[in-house]
């Protein structure tokens, strides 16, 4: 384990591809069927896509566009190496080959060494998955899928249009074809007690996911999270809730899983709560400090 105590994403880029690599979030125009009317039309109700990374993003130009803008910058970040991130809403919402075309307009630019496909874990199906396998054979391909809650009865409330068994259904398509498969997962929702937060982690384990992005519940504005905290304040998590909660769930992570992100982030422009007025690397400094004071670390609870 290293000195942070988990197994962050970068030591893992750094053991894949030996250098420093820039993820390049990308907008392809995709929308998502909890907005377009397949499922709903109101989506996720703390989704606010705008608020996910805008000041990474760059919307409505072409994709290659988007990639030179995006290299510029990790550039000035000392990588030569990037990753394209389809990141915006329901990156396989798509016929396949439609989708091949488009992952391939990425990949022909030599210094882009794999793509990263953020979806939901209903909109995928075999033939993208095979379609996917064909190019990890040639390349690093990543999906992410948005999980967020192993309990339906959470999924229903933050009206996902899909259950756990959607997520156990993609799992079951996507491994075993050289695809890195990493969960999106949310905690903090009202009345989670601790025991589900690990049974999350431990869920996680059991499945085989090869890396977790943990997000805090935030209230951001235009949603419809927004509208029932504004009619009915409903209790968030404290900044120390968090970390604790965040160290809970790490103990109980097989250490072999990659920890892709720690927390949430929103523009102060959009955030409407909880205020923590801590930075990104406080957030992360402070989940090392109690894991250090805990003589802790990922996975410590699996060991004998
Ligand atoms: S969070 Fe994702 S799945 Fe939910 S409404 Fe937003 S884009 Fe769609």
């Amino acid at each position: 384990m290293n000195t942070k105590r988990f197994y962050d994403y970068n030591t893992f880029l750094r053991e894949k591809f030996g250098e420093k690599v820039y993820k390049i979030s990308l907008d392809a125009g995709f929308t998502c069927p909890n907005r377009d009317g397949s499922k709903g039309t109101m989506g996720c109700i703390y989704c606010n896509n705008e608020s996910f990374s805008p000041a990474h993003r760059f919307p409505k130009e072409d994709l290659e566009k988007q990639i030179l803008q995006g290299m510029e910058v990790g550039k000035r970040f000392k990588a030569n190496r990037f990753l394209a991130y389809f990141q915006a809403f329901s990156n396989t919402y798509a016929e396949v080959s439609a989708l091949e075309k488009l992952y391939k307009k990425a990949l022909q630019f030599p210094d882009v060494v794999g793509i990263v496909i953020g979806t939901r874990p209903d909109v995928v199906d075999l033939e993208k998955l095979q379609m996917l396998e064909h190019l990890a054979k040639q390349t690093f391909v990543s999906i992410e899928y948005g999980v967020q809650s192993i309990c339906d009865e959470t999924l229903r409330q933050i009206n996902r249009g899909h259950t756990y068994q959607s997520f156990l259904q993609a799992m079951e398509w996507s491994k075993g074809k050289g695809i890195h498969i990493c969960a999106h997962i949310m905690l903090g929702f009202p009345g989670e007690a601790k025991g589900q937060i690990v049974q999350t982690a431990k869920e996680m384990n059991r499945v085989g996911i090869d890396g977790v992005k943990l997000h805090n519940l935030l209230v951001v504005k235009d949603t419809q999270l927004a509208n029932l905290y504004k009619q009915n304040p409903f209790p968030l998590l404290g900044f120390e809730e968090y970390i604790m909660i965040a160290c809970d769930f790490l103990e109980n992570l097989s250490p072999n899983i990659v920890v892709e992100r720690l927390h949430a982030n929103a523009p102060p422009d959009y955030l409407i709560a909880p205020h923590w007025n801590k930075s990104p690397s406080q957030i992360v400094d402070s989940i090392v400090a109690e894991l250090k004071k805990r003589e802790s670390w990922q996975g410590k609870s699996q060991c004998p």
